[in-house]
C-alpha cells in the first residue's frame, strides 16, 4: 500500500531550519523560523507561564478529558480577550483546538460541511498552510491582490478591486493582525471600507488571528476583529495563542463561530462533532495556563508586561533597522520596515538575493524574502542592513 503514496513537497521553511543547522558558519544569521526569539537568541517560557505551570501542578487532581469542546472558562477567558464584549456571547459558539492550526483546519471543515461549494479567498501572498489546507480539503479558493511590491505597503486599489468579485455565500480569509508573510497591515479606514465591501456582497468572512498583542497592543490588534464580529451575521475567527503566550509546543488555539442567537445550539454542536472526527478532546495543558492566567489579576499583569517587552523589543528592532538601512543605502527605500507590524517584515528582495546573503553573508531569509524580526539583535541589524546594501 504504502509504495502508492508519492512524495509530499518538503516545507520551505523547514528546509530552511535544516541549511541554517547545517552551515558551519560562525556568525550566521537565522531570520526563517516564525518564533520569536530574545536577544540572545532564545525562546524562553514567560513568566506567567511558569508561575501558572507551578500552581496548575500542585492543585491539579485529575487528567480525565475535558469536554469536547475544551474547558469552558477557556473558551470564556478567550472569547472575552479576542473578542471584548462587542457581541452577545449567546451569538458565540466555541471549541478549543490544536493550536492556531486546528482552529484554520476545523474552521475550513466546517465551511466544507455546511457550503462545499463555496470558494474560500485569499490574501496574495499569505500564510502557505492556508493554501495548503485548502487544496488538501478540496475545496475552492481565489486570491485578492494585497502586497504592493514597490511600496511594500498594501495593494489597497487591488484589494478592493479583487474583493468586489465575491460573491455572496463566499469565504474570505483575513488576518487580524500582523499579516504573514508581509508585515504590511490594513489602516482602520480600509478595514472600515472592506467590512463595508464585504457586508454589501454578502461574504463570510474568516479571522486569523495568530498574533494578538505582537503589533500595536492586545486590544488594538484585536480591534479588526471586533469590527468584524459585530457587521456580520456570521464570522469565523481562528485565533492562536502559540506566539502571545510563548506556548508554541502546547497547541493551544480556538476557533469560534459567531451566528444568530437561534443557531448557536446548531453550530456549537457541529464544532463539537468536528472536534470529535479529528481528534476528539482538544489539548488541556496550555488552555489551562492560559485561564490560570487570565484569571489571576497578578498573572495577567505579569503576561502582560512581558508581551509589551517583547513587543515593543521588535518595535525598536524595526526602527533601527530602517534608520541603518536608511543610513548603509542613503535613501529611504527600506523606511517600510518600521511601519510594519508584527514579526514579519517582506523585504521585497528577489529570489537571487536572498540566496546571496545566504550563501554569501550566512544570513538565512524565506525565499519570498520575509524576515523574523524577532531574529535580529542589537549586534546583527547592522550586519543585515550591510548585506542587504550589498547585494541590493
Ligand atoms: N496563522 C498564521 C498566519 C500563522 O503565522 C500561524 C503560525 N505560524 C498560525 C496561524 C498557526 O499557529 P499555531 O498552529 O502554531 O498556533
Amino acid at each position: 500500500m504504502f509504495d502508492h503514496l508519492k512524495a509530499q513537497p518538503q516545507d520551505k521553511i523547514l528546509q530552511l531550519i535544516q541549511m541554517y543547522r547545517e552551515d558551519a558558519r560562525d556568525g550566521k544569521i537565522d531570520l526563517g523560523v516564525g518564533v520569536y526569539k530574545d536577544a540572545t537568541g532564545l525562546t524562553p517560557v514567560m513568566r506567567a507561564v511558569k508561575a501558572a505551570e507551578k500552581k496548575l501542578w500542585e492543585v491539579e487532581t485529575t487528567k480525565t478529558y475535558t469536554g469536547l469542546a475544551g474547558e469552558p472558562a477557556y473558551n470564556a477567558a478567550l472569547c472575552g480577550m479576542i473578542l471584548g464584549d462587542v457581541v452577545p456571547m449567546e451569538r458565540v459558539a466555541s471549541v478549543a483546538t490544536p493550536g492556531g492550526t486546528g482552529a484554520i483546519r476545523q474552521a475550513l471543515e466546517l465551511i466544507k460541511l455546511a457550503a462545499p461549494d463555496a470558494t474560500v479567498w485569499l490574501s496574495n501572498p499569505t500564510w502557505p498552510n492556508h493554501p495548503s489546507i485548502i487544496k488538501y480539503l478540496g475545496m475552492k479558493m481565489a486570491e485578492y491582490r494585497y502586497f504592493d511590491a514597490e511600496t511594500r505597503g498594501i495593494d489597497f486599489g487591488g484589494l478592493m478591486e479583487d474583493l468586489g468579485r465575491v460573491q455572496a455565500g463566499d469565504v474570505v480569509l483575513l488576518h487580524g493582525c500582523c499579516h504573514n508573510p508581509t508585515g504590511a497591515n490594513l489602516d482602520a479606514a480600509q478595514w472600515d471600507a472592506v467590512v463595508r465591501l464585504l457586508a454589501e456582497k454578502g461574504a463570510m468572512p474568516f479571522v486569523d488571528l495568530a498574533y494578538q498583542g505582537f503589533g500595536d497592543g492586545l486590544d488594538a490588534d484585536a480591534a479588526a476583529t471586533r469590527l468584524i464580529a459585530k457587521s456580520f451575521p456570521e464570522v469565523l475567527i481562528a485565533a492562536s495563542c502559540s506566539k502571545n503566550f510563548g506556548i508554541y509546543r502546547e497547541r493551544t488555539g480556538i476557533l469560534i463561530g459567531i451566528g444568530d442567537a437561534g443557531g448557536k445550539g446548531v453550530l456549537q454542536g457541529n464544532l463539537n462533532f468536528l472536534n470529535r472526527q479529528n481528534f476528539s478532546f482538544p489539548p488541556d495543558h496550555g488552555a489551562r495556563l492560559v485561564t490560570m492566567i487570565l484569571e489571576d489579576d497578578a498573572l495577567t499583569a505579569d503576561w502582560k508586561a512581558e508581551l509589551e517587552e517583547v513587543r515593543l523589543n521588535m518595535l525598536t528592532l524595526r526602527q533601527s533597522l530602517a534608520d541603518e538601512l536608511r543610513r548603509v543605502t542613503n535613501s529611504d527605500r527600506f523606511d517600510f520596515v518600521a511601519t510594519h507590524r508584527g514579526m514579519f517584515s517582506r523585504l521585497g528582495l528577489t529570489e537571487a538575493q536572498v540566496v546571496r546573503l545566504r550563501e554569501e553573508h550566512a544570513i538565512y531569509m524565506v525565499g519570498d524574502s520575509r524576515i523574523n524580526i524577532a531574529g535580529l539583535n542589537a549586534r546583527t541589524v547592522p550586519l543585515l542592513a550591510a548585506a542587504i546594501a550589498q547585494v541590493s
